[in-house]
């Protein structure tokens, strides 16, 4: 079983913040007792999953890998969960990640890194690195993850896996913990594409507690899983393939677009001149956000809480205490931005910028169906080669990051090795375009 796969290799691999092997134990017997019964089920029911540890699940410690959250419990389920727990859930356990997803390889857990199964030298990407090793290294079948930055993708892209980041709003946030709320999105990670679409047809859909989600009708899927390429066109934004790439995985990549080539797709490369500052806006809104989100964290209401002389010492120590260091940097920076005489000058002038990355995407749209790069410049990376550097690690995310602040759906399926690591091709779609990625990288499969 799942569990037996998990003892032999949790040791090196450390997917895991928290098993619950036992409730997990029970959802399958409920599963069989209804399979028994004859009564009806789908094809995800009975199907071990992991689940990101900054989603809420009612009873089951939430800890976002920060000593802040260490014995949160939440009261309530993420409408993800509920959705799922509809469709008989079985639940392995909840995945390490970066603290509050705020990361690159999963270095910036609370607790302790996770390793990547291909190598266990190098990091499985983050934010939701937990989530990628564990589908990797066959300890759960599928994975929830989040992505505000590239934390699905990215991770998917290292581990060798599918991850998908679903159109802005298309799966419901309620019962994420906020990182950044304009740019998350909870979305699969996967063995493959097939599972892909069987986890969207589970978690998308309008949700009413999501005042960002989209009153939409979702489509089948699985419609999607067919061997039909001809006719795509496909752009290739001549900024995504920049210096500093490693020119392994840009052949990989390269070798990938003549596949759909050879079947019938037409590809053309296109210019996206605003991507250069996408990142630099993205590290403004996102940590102004971040900085907003987790001034909830005073040690009032939320889990741990430090003694102090008087409540703003409480709050200090408190915070001081249990935010670990990239957390820390993330409020400063994003306060920094925030404070009244900056605000003009970095705050809006990255949403300004945002816009531009945006309408380079509608503008892109208006001549192809989907936009191809590499999920990432790079493999994984060995552990503890970019901790001391920030900015090196933040580099990681150039191909990502556009994405969401455009607020269209991509996904990362595996297209090669580059030095015996895996690497991601990054299919980038229209707003709830999600099928016709889904059916390009079903070119892959
Ligand atoms: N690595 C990016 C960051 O650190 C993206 C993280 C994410 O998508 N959650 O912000």
């Amino acid at each position: 079983s799942v569990h037996d796969r998990i003892d032999q290799v949790e040791g090196q691999v450390k997917s895991y913040i928290t098993q619950t092997r036992e409730t997990a134990i029970a959802q399958a017997a409920a599963v069989d007792a209804k399979l028994a019964r004859g009564e009806a089920l789908t094809l995800l029911s009975g199907i071990p999953g992991i689940i990101k540890d900054n989603l809420c699940t009612k009873g089951v410690k939430t800890t976002c890998a920060s000593h802040i959250l260490e014995r949160f419990v939440p009261p309530y389920d993420a409408t993800v969960i509920e959705k799922l727990a509809a469709n008989d859930l079985v639940m392995t356990g909840k995945a390490n990640m970066d603290e509050f997803a705020m990361g690159g390889s999963t270095e910036n857990s609370g607790f302790f890194p996770t390793r990547n199964p291909w190598n266990l030298d190098c990091v499985p990407g983050g934010s939701s690195g937990g989530s990628a090793a564990a589908v990797a290294a066959g300890e759960a079948i599928w994975a929830l993850g989040s992505d505000t930055g590239g934390s699905i993708r990215q991770p998917a892209a290292y581990c060798g896996v599918v991850g998908l980041k679903p159109t802005y709003g298309r799966v419901s946030r309620y019962g994420l913990i906020a990182y950044a709320s304009s740019l998350d999105q909870i979305g699969p990670i996967t063995r493959d594409v097939t599972d892909s679409a069987h986890v969207m047809n589970v978690i998308a859909g309008y949700d009413p507690k999501d005042s960002t989600s989209i009153n939409a009708p979702v489509p089948d899927y699985t419609k999607s899983l067919v061997n039909n390429v001809k006719g795509l066109k496909i752009g290739l934004p001549k900024e995504y393939f920049v210096a500093g790439m490693d020119p392994e995985v840009e052949a990989a990549v390269r070798k990938a677009i003549e596949q759909l080539v050879a079947l019938g797709a037409e590809c053309r490369e296109i210019s996206m001149p605003h991507t250069e500052y996408a990142l630099s806006a993205y590290y403004l809104l996102a940590p102004a956000e971040a900085s907003s989100n987790l001034a909830r964290y005073d040690g009032v209401s939320f889990g741990h809480r430090e003694q102090g002389n008087d409540i703003i010492d409480m709050y200090k120590k408190t915070r001081s205490h249990a935010f670990g260091t990239e957390v820390k940097r993330r409020i400063m920076l994003g306060t920094y931005a925030l404070s009244s005489g900056y605000y003009d000058a970095y705050y809006l002038k990255a949403l300004k910028v945002r816009t531009l990355v945006k309408q380079d995407f509608d503008k892109a749209f208006e001549q192809v169906d989907v936009i191809i790069t590499p999920t990432a410049p790079t493999t994984a990376f060995k552990i503890g080669e970019k901790t001391s550097d920030p900015l090196a690690m933040y580099l990681q995310d150039v191909c990502t990051i556009p994405v969401n602040l455009a607020g269209v759906p991509g996904i990362s399926v595996p297209c090669g090795f580059a030095g015996g690591m895996p690497v991601g091709l990054q299919i980038i779609g229209k707003p709830l375009g999600e099928e016709t990625i889904l059916r390009t990288a079903y070119t892959f499969e």
